[in-house]
């Protein structure tokens, strides 16, 4: 089992945004869908998820403006996927066509969500998987993994209000943003606020978006998809050499060895240096989903507690960490470990800004 926290940086800033949400909340509570206060409701989410998007990225949101932020109330939108991942591959064959595909040949891939909620997940963990697997010279066992587990395993976006653990298979813990296993990966929608802030105070039971942040829900699915496919390939042997299991335990000894981890949460175990080099080598920005990691708070054996390492944010530091992609800076820290990735995943996909579907 893995479990899946981190973004300290950009967390603090929930504090603020989610207690301004709140209070909006509970005035929407009382009133029906399209009064005034829902709608006043909705400006208010928006502002807030303005707000903690410029700060996250440094100033400077990659194309998108302000008016077109979704609402959350309003159900799945265009606008809302092109909120939560601005970015459309470029020079990959098509990664739709096979998201289409996971979805017709396996029953792996799902949301608990009701719909049209349901269909939208769906197809997001399917673009992710997707994404992830597209180039994999083992995207054939990856997918005959799906299938032939298909209804004992499953991938699943939660509903909204559903905690990691709910449906996972484990005892009940404390909530997670993601869990995976060898054969289920489990992702939520929604997280309390104390698990966001540990100022959280009385709101700390209280629910808030994980789409906040663009790009961090796809990040967790794909940091958990990690998890999944290591487990699968454990055993399987990388360029005709080692086994995959073996050869994540020695990248991750020379990275602690060396002080060459990319993320302070991949620095804690194999498992969690696998999965977050996964997500970050598949994220358009290194940034997107980490923000720069403070290394303060104390963590057993890590030299950082959440976001990028010291290292690598400096590394990135020129150029600022909302513009490298998390491929580029993973080459930058550790080579080896680059080239790992591109043994089981392939190239990294190659992004630019999405054009928006019209409504
Ligand atoms: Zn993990």
């Amino acid at each position: 089992m893995s479990t899946h926290r981190h973004l300290k940086r950009a967390l603090a800033l929930y504090a603020i945004v989610a207690a301004t949400v709140l209070t909006a909340r509970t005035g929407a509570a009382a009133q029906p869908a399209g009064t005034a206060s829902h709608a006043t409701h909705d400006a208010i989410v928006n502002d807030a998820m303005y707000q903690l998007a410029i700060t996250f990225y440094g100033g400077t949101l990659p194309d998108f403006a302000r008016h077109d932020l979704p609402s959350i109330a309003s159900g799945p939108s265009p606008d809302l996927a092109h909120w939560m991942f601005p970015f459309a591959p470029a020079g990959h064959s098509d990664p739709r066509a096979l998201a289409r595909s996971l979805l017709q040949e396996t029953t792996f891939l799902r949301s608990s969500a009701p719909d049209p909620w349901r269909t939208f997940f769906a197809n997001l963990l399917a673009n992710a998987v997707a994404d992830a697997i597209i180039s994999s010279p083992f995207r054939t066992d990856i997918i005959a993994a799906m299938v032939r587990q298909d209804d004992r395993c499953f991938a699943v976006v939660d509903a909204f209000g559903e905690q990691t653990h709910q449906l996972f298979p484990f005892a009940a813990e404390a909530p997670h943003a993601g869990v995976a296993d060898e054969c289920h990966l489990e992702v939520a929608t929604t997280l309390p606020l104390s698990y966001l802030a540990t100022d959280a105070g009385e709101y700390g039971d209280a629910l808030v978006p994980m789409f906040l942040i663009p790009g961090y829900l796809r990040y967790v699915i794909q940091h958990e998809l990690g998890h999944t496919i290591a487990y699968w390939l454990e055993t399987t042997r990388v360029d005709g050499a080692e086994r995959l299991g073996q050869l994540i335990a020695a990248r991750y000894a020379e990275a602690t060895r060396n002080g060459l981890h990319t993320s302070c949460y991949g620095s804690r175990s194999p498992g969690e240096y696998w999965a977050d080099a996964t997500a970050l080598y598949l994220s358009p920005l290194a940034a997107a989903s980490l923000g720069e990691g403070d290394g303060n708070e104390a963590v057993t054996g890590a030299p950082c507690a959440s976001g990028l390492s010291p290292e690598a944010a400096a590394m990135a530091g020129s150029k600022g960490v909302g513009s490298v992609p998390g491929a580029h800076l993973i080459l930058l820290m550790q080579p080896e470990l680059y080239n790992l990735l591109e043994s089981v995943y392939g190239s990294p996909p190659a992004y630019a800004p999405a054009r928006r579907e019209s409504r």
